[in-house]
C-alpha cells in the first residue's frame, strides 16, 4: 500500500485524530486524585464510541505481544513509559500520567497521545514533561519537504539528549493511515542527511518518550505490556499524527 495519502484521504483522517483529540482532553479533565485508570479508560470508551468512532488498542496484538491489549487507552503512570494497562489503580497527588489514544473513523486511523501531572506538580516532573511536548515540536517542525527522516529524528532526539534525557530504546513513531502502524519507521533520533525523503503526502506519528536521568533501558510488567523505565526514574510520552504537505506540517490530532 502507498504511503502516500491524497489531500482527500488526509482530510479524512484529520477527523479520525480529531475523535483522538477530543478523547484526551476529556481524559486529561477527568485524572483527578482518586480517579481510577480504569474510570479513565471508560470514559475513553464512551467518548470515542459517542463519534462513530472505534478504538484502534483495544484486542490489538502485534507480532511481539501475546495477549491482546485489553484497554481502550494506554495509561502509564509514573516509571511506566507506554503501554500502561488501564486497571483498578487511582491517581495520587503528583502522579505523571501518560495517556496514549488510537481511533479508526471511516477506516482512518488517528494516534495522539500526552501527559501530565495530576495535582500538585513536581517541577523536576513538569520539566520533563515540557522537554518531551517541546522534542514533538520540533518533530513536527521538522515534518517538511526537503528534509530526511534523519533530519526529523535528529530534531527530537539531540536536543533532548543534551538536556540529559534519556530516549526510551527501541521505539519511536510510525507511519499511519488505513493500519495504526505503518511503514515508515519514525527513529526518536537520527543523522542530519540521513534515512528516506520526506515527501508530501506521508503522514506519520511522531511520538517522543523521554525518561529522567538519561537511562534508555526498560522492562515489561508481568503484564507483558506495561512498559518500565530500568532506572526506575519517570518518563513522558508526547505524540501527534502529522501529515507533511507541499504547505509543511499540518497537525491531524488537534480538537
Ligand atoms: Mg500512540
Ligand atoms: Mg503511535
Amino acid at each position: 500500500m502507498s504511503m502516500i495519502k491524497s489531500p482527500a484521504e488526509i482530510a479524512l483522517m484529520r477527523e479520525a485524530g480529531r475523535v483522538v483529540a477530543n478523547t484526551l482532553a476529556k481524559v486529561r479533565e477527568s485524572a483527578a486524585v482518586g480517579v481510577s485508570l480504569k474510570e479513565l479508560d471508560e470514559l475513553a470508551a464512551a467518548t470515542i464510541a459517542g463519534a462513530g468512532a472505534t478504538p484502534a488498542f483495544l484486542g490489538y496484538t502485534p507480532r511481539w505481544a501475546s495477549v491482546p491489549f485489553p484497554g481502550v487507552i494506554c495509561t502509564s503512570v509514573n516509571d511506566a513509559v507506554v503501554h500502561g494497562i488501564p486497571n483498578d489503580y487511582r491517581l495520587r497527588d503528583g502522579d505523571l500520567l501518560s495517556v496514549d489514544c488510537g481511533a479508526f473513523l471511516e477506516g482512518w486511523c488517528g494516534d495522539a497521545a500526552i501527559s501530565f501531572i495530576v495535582g500538585t506538580a513536581d517541577p523536576v516532573d513538569q520539566a520533563l514533561i515540557d522537554a518531551t511536548d517541546a522534542a514533538l515540536a520540533r518533530g513536527v517542525e521538522s515534518a517538511r519537504t526537503g528534509n530526511k527522516m534523519g533530519d526529523l529524528g535528529y530534531s527530537i532526539g539531540g536536543a533532548s539528549r543534551s538536556a540529559g534525557y534519556g530516549l526510551l530504546a527501541d521505539h519511536g513513531g510510525h507511519g499511519i493511515g488505513r493500519t495504526m502502524h505503518a511503514e515508515p519507521h519514525v527513529p526518536n533520533d537520527g543523522r542530519p542527511g540521513r534515512g528516506i525523503k520526506l515527501t508530501a503526502g506521508l503522514v506519520i506519528a511522531i511520538e517522543p518518550m523521554l525518561i529522567l536521568g538519561g537511562k534508555e533501558d526498560y522492562f515489561h510488567d508481568d503484564d507483558e505490556w506495561t512498559l518500565r523505565s530500568a532506572n526506575g526514574r519517570r518518563a513522558a510520552h508526547s505524540e501527534h499524527t502529522v501529515a507533511i504537505t507541499a504547505d509543511g506540517p499540518v497537525i491531524l490530532t488537534l480538537p
